[in-house]
């Protein structure tokens, strides 16, 4: 069918609702996967369709192992920069949970994971064919999992099914409250189980050091595009030279008629995974990540800094656990939801208040309470905020300390 051109027209000329350049966003998902400047140039270069592709070797024919561009050394470094053994790039972090579900799991078997984790490992659990059992988190304000919970729900599962779990997830760092869970505990209790650990870093590995030897996961998965300074799509997955049988399996399915068979092809990764421009961007931040974890010390200064100021604020109170020790912090607001009430633009006020001073990020509408990430903001920038917030306060005559 033709498409008239007129409706064609508003598909040109592609425009974000704001520029990274002259805004400061805070919006949670999106801190950690602002592009380097390697990766922009990457992007541009590998734009074109299978452009990586030119060198794919004729004999293995698999991404993993291109060596130009440089795929196969990056999917080592990878692996090592994580304390792992292998590494795959797969499109998100949730392909890459799903795959280790699908892989370890048989139908109706239980995962056991922390009561905070994202709703896309739920759904990763139940396209795997299977079921969960949820580790349950503890009260306000800190609302922390309770990690050595882990070991009585693997009890649980087994006095239930007979079976152990096929596998225990943690979420290193949780999207609600930015709590950083000590992986350590976990990685304990499931080598005394012997239960493979996935441990879901995607708020953690590419901002923050993750050392998976030192915490004994078996599988890190981890999200380009929200910590890694990638573009979307691209997740992690890396494991255990011990599952690369199980996880990283060849496919066997033959041609009945043909007889072809593919036995080179990694089955659960459908052969070959993220092969164009936002695979290159995330080895070509990769240096900038290398270096960019070991300043996480100040990042999580930073963070401190602005709960600090906001809590100025009379009422307002950051979440989860105190101090931060991670940049994505979640405020309750209540006095900014009681301006709200009879402000004419109701909920909306404060992203536009934010907005006119070119402050983007904060959910509109949202004013009971909302989430923020400092992550990769300057000292400026940071105290553009918190100066920010504490002015809105002021204007709308709310008590400041
Ligand atoms: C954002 C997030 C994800 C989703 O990552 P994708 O790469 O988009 O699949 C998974 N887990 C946690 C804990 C997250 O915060």
């Amino acid at each position: 069918m033709r498409i008239p051109q007129e409706r064609l027209e508003k598909y040109r000329n592609l425009k974000r609702e704001f520029s990274e350049e002259d805004h400061v966003n805070l919006q949670p998902i999106q801190r950690g996967g602002v592009l380097s400047e390697e990766a922009m140039r990457a992007i541009i270069e590998f734009g074109d369709g299978y452009s990586t592709c030119d060198w794919c070797p004729p004999k293995s024919a698999r991404l993993d192992m291109i060596e130009n561009p440089p795929i196969k050394d990056f999917y080592n470094d990878l692996a090592e920069f994580l304390g792992m053994d292998l590494a795959r790039v797969v499109t998100r972090c949730r392909e890459a949970k799903f795959i280790a579900f699908r892989m370890l799991g048989a139908p109706g078997d239980y995962v056991v994971l922390d009561g905070l984790a994202h709703y896309s490992s739920y759904i990763a659990a139940e396209l795997a064919g299977l079921r969960v059992k949820e580790v349950p988190v503890g009260g306000p304000p800190e609302h922390k999992v309770d990690l050595n919970a882990y070991a009585a729900k693997i009890e649980e599962v087994k006095r239930e099914t007979g079976r152990l779990p096929a596998a225990v997830l943690l979420t290193h760092v949780d999207y609600q409250y930015g709590n950083v869970n000590d992986a350590e505990v976990v990685g304990k209790i499931a080598q005394d189980y012997e239960v493979p650990f996935i441990l879901n870093c995607a708020y953690s590995a590419g901002v923050m050091p993750v050392d998976g030897k030192k915490v004994q996961a078996d599988v890190i998965t981890g999200s380009g595009h929200k910590s890694w300074a990638a573009s979307a799509p691209t997740g992690i997955l890396a494991l255990r030279k011990s599952l690369e049988e199980k996880l990283l399996r060849r496919a066997s399915i033959q041609g009945d008629l043909t007889s072809r068979s593919f036995v080179s092809k990694e089955l659960a990764l459908l052969g070959c995974t993220v092969m164009g421009a936002p695979l290159l961007t995330l080895i070509a931040s990769f240096p900038a990540v290398v270096e960019r974890v070991e300043k996480w010390d100040e990042e999580v200064q930073k963070a401190r800094f602005l709960v600090g100021e906001l809590e100025r604020i009379q009422g307002v109170k950051q979440i989860g656990e105190r101090p931060k020790r991670h940049t994505l912090i979640h405020f309750e607001t209540e006095p900014f939801f009681k301006v709200s009430q009879s402000h004419k633009r109701k909920g909306y006020f404060l992203y536009e208040e934010l907005r006119t001073r070119k402050i983007v990020g904060i959910q509109p509408g949202l004013t009971k309470h909302f989430k923020l990430n400092t992550y990769g903001l300057t000292w400026n920038q940071v105290r553009y905020v918190s100066q920010a917030f504490l002015e809105i306060a002021e204007k709308y005559g709310l008590e400041v300390k």
